[in-house]
């Protein structure tokens, strides 16, 4: 029989499929981990199981213990998966700017989430910050996973990321391209890539025009989940051989025509990584393979990107009403 005892034993594994549309004109094979073929739906289950797994090990989360995290996005579903289907109870601290829609979804999944004002410093006792270290602290049997200071974030795509792309290309990739926002994907991964085969493997990293990993202030961007104001201690600031800025237009008019074009119906840093994949691409060779990261599904932003009018608000569009005609502006 082929049935999978619990969800988390479906967490990682996810496929490579290759790009055919938006390569048009490039010497280099193109080809996509898609990763939203996780239960959670994006790459974040895999740094929730380990990261749970490691604290159950280490005895700071025991059982009845309760999760502690500030998150709103794809963290916190991969966590709060992981905790029902291991009992744990999940707290998760909110800024009050996140989408309902964000917000319902981890309530369905059975965590509680506490929603504070976001018009108030980092500091100020009521912020997200202040809040959920408070709750980590008074709580009882509270664990806070912290994802930015974590190393079973970037040890988790060191021990499954990495060697999945390795065997599923027979060792034959020559470049690894992803976003960059803890930067736990590409310090992971990439350092396995490197190890495995002696350096060969060249790693990018794909970044919102404006944040610091490209040389920016953290000057703001609307791309979601990538690009920081600071360093976190999950980057590994050694691992890129090269950071790629990609500014919001580029992203979201690719990541457009990845679900028109290649039937991938996909998030904004997807669209930001194959945008700098495809830079990648146009000057390496025909034998070359350069694998891109695509971290998480569409669904979540059909309201935004996937919306003309919200496009055309930005400036991404140059008309809301018939695009078809009119045509993406690049
Ligand atoms: N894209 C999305 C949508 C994300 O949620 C994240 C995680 N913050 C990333 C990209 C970047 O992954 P990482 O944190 O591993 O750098």
């Amino acid at each position: 029989m082929r049935v999978y005892d619990s969800l988390v034993d479906l967490m990682g594994n996810t496929p490579l499929v290759r790009l055919h549309k938006v390569t048009a004109g490039v010497p280099a094979q193109v080809v996509a981990k898609v990763e939203y073929f996780n239960p959670g739906g994006s790459v974040k289950d895999r740094i929730a199981a380990r990261m749970i797994e490691a604290a159950e090990a280490s005895g700071e989360l025991r059982p009845g213990g309760v999760i502690v995290e500030p998150t709103s996005g794809n963290t916190g579903v991969g966590l709060a998966i992981v905790a029902q289907q291991k009992g744990y109870r999940c707290l998760f601290v909110v800024p009050d700017k996140v989408a309902q829609d964000k917000i319902s979804v981890l309530r369905a999944y059975g965590a509680e989430v506490v929603v504070c004002p976001t018009a108030v410093s980092p500091d100020h006792p009521d912020s997200y910050y202040s809040v959920s270290d408070r709750l980590a602290r008074e709580v009882p049997n509270a664990w806070k996973p912290n994802q930015y200071t974590n190393v079973n974030n970037p040890d988790s795509h060191y021990h499954s990321t990495g060697p999945e792309i390795w065997e599923q290309t027979d060792g034959r990739i020559t470049h690894f391209v992803a976003g960059i926002g803890t930067g736990g994907t590409i310090s992971g991964t990439g350092r396995y890539l490197k190890e495995v085969s002696d350096g060969r493997v060249k790693i990018i990293g794909a970044d919102p025009e404006g944040s610091v990993y490209s040389g920016g202030s953290g000057r703001p961007y609307l791309v979601e989940g990538v690009g920081e104001d600071i360093w976190p201690a999950t980057y590994d600031t050694k691992i890129c051989d090269e950071v790629i800025a990609v500014t919001d237009k580029e992203s979201f008019t690719m990541t457009r025509r990845l679900a028109r074009e290649e039937g991938l119906l996909v998030g904004g840093s997807c669209g930001m990584a194959v945008v700098a994949a495809l830079r990648v691409a146009a000057t390496a060779g025909p034998d070359d393979m350069v694998v891109v990261l695509l971290p998480d599904g569409g669904r979540g932003y059909l309201s935004k990107i996937f919306n003309d009018d919200w496009m055309a608000d930005y400036g991404f569009l140059r008309t809301s009403s018939d695009e078809g005609v009119v045509g993406d502006v690049l």
